[in-house]
Formats: structure tokens, C-alpha cells, sequence
């Protein structure tokens, strides 16, 4: 039977005071699985007043008393997560053994990080020209955030933003959208239990209007967007002067040397097509291959990919279940169609399975000699597909993997120290991973996209939460 859910508002579970309701269906099972209240105008002010008071009193909380906070909502998070990480799979779709429940548990690990770093973060004392002066930096809030997240890891995402966040003393406003949020809002009754103040998190799940509301409301200091490089550039342009984190698109290449162990790099690019079916901004979209060493690669990546069992994600052997919606799906579709127009081949897959719940079931495709200009080497595209392209050379293989807007992560198979250094320094990415998928992550990696508009995360991602203060004494002239 679907579930009434309700807002979290202010430190309340609500209905709001809008009229509508989201009807959400699950892409694993086809059913209505839940209905959420559509936030009005009204509640979103509400979000935003609760928030400012909720940061106005963290502000003078000692950092040790907020990382004791971070510390019980990470004692709460563990005993639920088996509980949220099927809710996760039911809204989301990715596999509950192969990925929900390592997706919650590391998801509350945010919160442990963020208690250890906030109690190191600190100021600087600065030498001035005067002697009766005295001159140091401390670290503030910035205030109250609005968090607009993603579908494809829906309770990750935000904890990005909330553990750090709650850490420094913000407060937090966070926009799922609307046909992932169950598994959000159930996990958030942790932050009452662990005596998080009211309003310093609320969760308004909606559609791209609900965002925009956030984005531009006077009341809000400062943006962190996980999402689609054209949302982040519209968010942009209608947010003012707020501080933001953006994260956005990401259209990996990976590239395989002649002297790279060929089984290890299939295997390893196959994960990275197939994990959260593709649906992962450092998923593995563009495989390049030198031309020596190609039909053995294309030949291992076929074998590789017998690894994949697309089915009913709450089944103990399935590690890859439905795309999460249609748009995806339809643009898989468009992808694989455009390549075949433009000669490439399909070598596997290609269409959606048949024979399951819902049409969301996409088979794991292989495309080989994939033209630069076709749409799945040019755009993200967010589905388990492994696009196979060719090099000359190590010059023309970089020149192939730079052509592209989105450098979030990139990855280099070589034994060859001299040549992945070759690589790492000539690839325009974020991240350059020597011999591993793309699709690797460690939890307080720092984070960020280059040759996009992508800020990303720094090394002290703690910091990106706070304002610099200043603070300068004139001390009396004996
Ligand atoms: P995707 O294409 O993967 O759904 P989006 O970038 O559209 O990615 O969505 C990421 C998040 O941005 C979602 O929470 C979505 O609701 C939100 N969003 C979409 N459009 C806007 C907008 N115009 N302003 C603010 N947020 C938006």
C-alpha cells in the first residue's frame, strides 16, 4: 500500500499548506509507492525563518558540541540501515545487496568525518606591520543552505551537504526531488533523536520549481546543487551573490594503454558502466582504446561483461536493476540510436529487457568504434552503456579525452610509471585514476570537475561550509 509522507519543516512533520501532492510509483515494480505534499510558498519562508534561528543559535555552540551532535545522528543512522536502504532500492532502483545498504551505511559516515574535522578546524594568527596590533582569522556559518540533490543517490547526496554542514553550524534546507525522497525523510528522524535544533534541517522534496523557489529566495545564503551541468548553469544565473558548491555532469573517459593488463582494465571499465546502472556522474562514459591493442580489449570487455545480472533489485544476485526514470531511459535509447546512424556497432545489448515490471530495465550494451562526434561519446549519458572509441597514439588519445566540456574523472590503464604521469598531467579532469575504474570514490575524496563551470569539493571540504572572519585588536600603547 503506498505511504503518506509528510514535509519536514521546522522541526515538524507536516502536510504543508499547499493543495497538490506528488504521486510517486516505483521503477522496480511499476506500483504506487508514495504520495508527498507539494510545498507552497509559505512553507518554503517557514523552512527558511526556522533555519535562520536554528543557525543564529549553532553559530555560539562550541565546535566539540556540534561534532558531539554529528557523532549521535552517526550512532542513530546504523541500526536503520537495512530498513532505508530498501526504501532506497524500491524508489531508486539499484540492487539492495550489490549496492543500497553500503550506499546508507557510507552515507551516514559523513557525519562521523565531519565530527573528527571540525574539531581541527581552525583559524590563523597573522603577523601585521604594527606592533600594537593583533590579527587573526576564525572560521563562521555562512547561514542557512539550500541543498538541491539528485535521483541517483538520493540519501548520499544530501549528507554531503548535512554532515559538514551541521558541523560548522549552518543550517540546511534540502531539495530532493520529488520521486526520491522516501528514504530521506524516513532516515531524517534521526537529527530529532539526536537533538539536532529544530529547523536546521528540513526537507522539501519537489520538481525543478520548488528549486528555483530556493535559489532564489532572499532569505538563503548560499547554494550546494548535485545535478545536470544545465540545471547548474541555470541556477547560476538566478542566484545572485549566494555561495555555492556545484557538482555537476561528468563524461569520464577511460584509456587504455598497449601495455595495460587488458583483463583487468574490461573488468574495470564494465563496473564502471554497469554500477548504479550508469547512472553515476563518474560513471565510465568514454572508453579509449589504443588501436594496437583494441580487439583484444573489446574481446575481454564481451567476457568481462558476463558479470552483470540485470534483473528484480531486491534479489540477492542482481547487480544491476532498472534505470531510475524514463527520461533516462529515453535518452539511452537515443544514445545507442544516434551511434547506429553515425556506423558504430552494437556488440551487446542496445534496447531495453523485456520481461520485467516496468520498461525502466535497460540491457547492458557494449558499442564499438564509436564516431568522437556521436551523442553517447559527446554528452553524459547516465545509462550502462560502455562506448568504445579508438586512438592512434597517446597524443590522440588525450586530444579525444579532452574534447569534452565535462572533466569530472578520468581514468588511465598503463604499467607504464612515465606514461600515466604522461596522462595525469595532460588530461583536463578533476580526478585522473591510474589503473581503477572511474567509478572510484573514497568518501572525503576532494572533488570536482575541471574544463566545466564544476567547483566541486576542495581537500578541507569542511571549510567550504564556513566564512573567514577576520578579527583585528588595536591594543593600548604602554
Ligand atoms: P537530472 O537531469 O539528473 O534530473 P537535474 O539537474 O535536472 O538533473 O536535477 C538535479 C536537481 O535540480 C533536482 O533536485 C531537480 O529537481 C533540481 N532542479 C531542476 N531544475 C531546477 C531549477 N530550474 N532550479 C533549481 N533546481 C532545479
Amino acid at each position: 500500500m503506498a505511504r503518506d509522507l509528510k514535509l519536514l519543516i521546522a522541526g515538524e512533520w507536516t502536510e504543508g499548506t499547499g493543495d497538490d501532492h506528488y504521486e510517486i510509483s516505483s521503477p522496480v515494480t511499476g506500483e504506487h509507492i508514495y504520495s508527498v505534499p507539494k510545498a507552497s510558498q509559505q512553507d518554503i519562508d517557514r523552512a527558511v525563518a526556522a533555519a535562520r534561528e536554528a543557525t543564529e543559535e549553532m553559530r555560539h555552540w562550541t565546535a566539540f558540541e556540534r561534532a558531539d551532535m554529528c557523532l549521535r545522528i552517526y550512532d542513530l543512522w546504523q541500526p536503520r540501515v537495512d530498513e532505508v536502504a530498501r526504501i532506497l532500492t524500491l524508489e531508486q532502483g539499484k540492487p539492495l545487496q550489490a549496492e543500497s545498504i553500503d550506499d546508507i551505511e557510507e552515507s551516514g559516515d559523513y557525519f562521523q568525518i565531519a565530527a573528527e574535522d571540525v574539531k581541527r578546524l581552525s583559524g590563523e594568527y597573522i603577523p601585521t606591520t604594527e606592533r600594537n596590533r593583533r590579527m587573526f582569522t576564525v572560521h563562521r556559518p555562512v547561514g542557512v543552505w539550500a541543498a538541491i540533490t539528485p535521483w541517483n543517490f538520493p540519501v548520499m547526496i544530501p549528507m554531503e551537504y548535512v554532515g559538514p554542514g551541521l558541523a560548522t553550524g549552518n543550517a540546511l534546507i534540502v531539495k530532493p526531488p520529488e520521486f526520491t525522497s522516501w528514504a530521506l525523510l524516513e532516515m531524517a528522524q534521526v537529527f530529532e533523536e539526536a537533538g539536532v535544533p529544530k529547523g536546521a534541517i528540513s526537507i522539501i522534496p519537489g520538481a525543478g520549481d520548488i528549486g528555483e523557489a530556493l535559489v532564489t529566495h532572499q532569505g538563503i545564503d548560499a547554494i550546494g546543487f548535485t545535478g545536470s551541468s544545465p540545471t547548474g548553469a541555470r541556477i547560476v544565473s538566478q542566484m545572485g551573490l549566494k555561495r555555492s558548491i556545484m557538482e555537476m555532469s561528468g563524461n569520464g573517459p577511460t584509456i587504455v594503454t598497449e601495455d595495460a593488463d587488458i583483463v583487468k582494465a574490461a573488468e574495470a571499465a564494465v563496473y564502471g558502466a554497469y554500477y548504479n546502472a550508469g547512472q553515476v556522474c563518474v560513471a565510465t562514459e568514454r572508453l579509449i582504446v589504443l588501436d594496437e591493442v583494441h580487439d583484444e580489449f573489446v574481446e575481454a570487455s564481451i567476457k568481462a561483461a558476463d558479470v552483470v545480472k540485470l534483473g528484480d533489485p531486491f534479489d540477492e544476485h542482481t547487480n544491476m536493476g532498472p534505470l531510475n526514470n524514463e527520461a533516462t531511459a529515453a535518452k539511452m535509447d537515443r544514445h545507442v540510436a544516434d551511434a547506429r546512424d553515425r556506423g558504430a556497432e552494437v556488440l551487446m545489448g542496445g534496447g531495453r529487457a523485456i520481461g520485467h515490471p516496468t520498461e525502466l530495465y535497460y540491457e547492458f550494451t557494449i558499442i564499438d568504434d564509436v564516431p568522437e562526434d556521436s551523442m553517447v561519446s559527446q554528452e553524459e549519458s547516465f545509462g550502462p552503456v560502455l562506448p568504445i572509441l579508438r586512438a592512434r597514439d597517446d597524443e590522440d588519445a588525450v586530444g579525444v579525452a579532452n574534447r569534452t566540456r565535462l572533466g569530472l574523472q578520468a581514468a588511465v590503464f598503463t604499467n607504464d610509471l612515465t606514461k600515466a604521469f604522461y596522462y595525469a598531467d595532460r588530461i583536463r579532469s578533476g580526478t585522473v585514476i591510474v589503473n581503477d575504474s572511474t567509478d572510484t570514490w573514497e568518501t572525503f575524496q576532494p572533488f570536482g570537475g575541471a574544463a566545466g563551470t564544476d567547483t566541486g569539493w576542495g581537500r578541507q571540504r569542511i571549510e567550504e561550509f564556513t566564512d573567514l572572519q577576520t578579527i583585528v585588536f588595536s591594543l593600548r600603547e604602554d
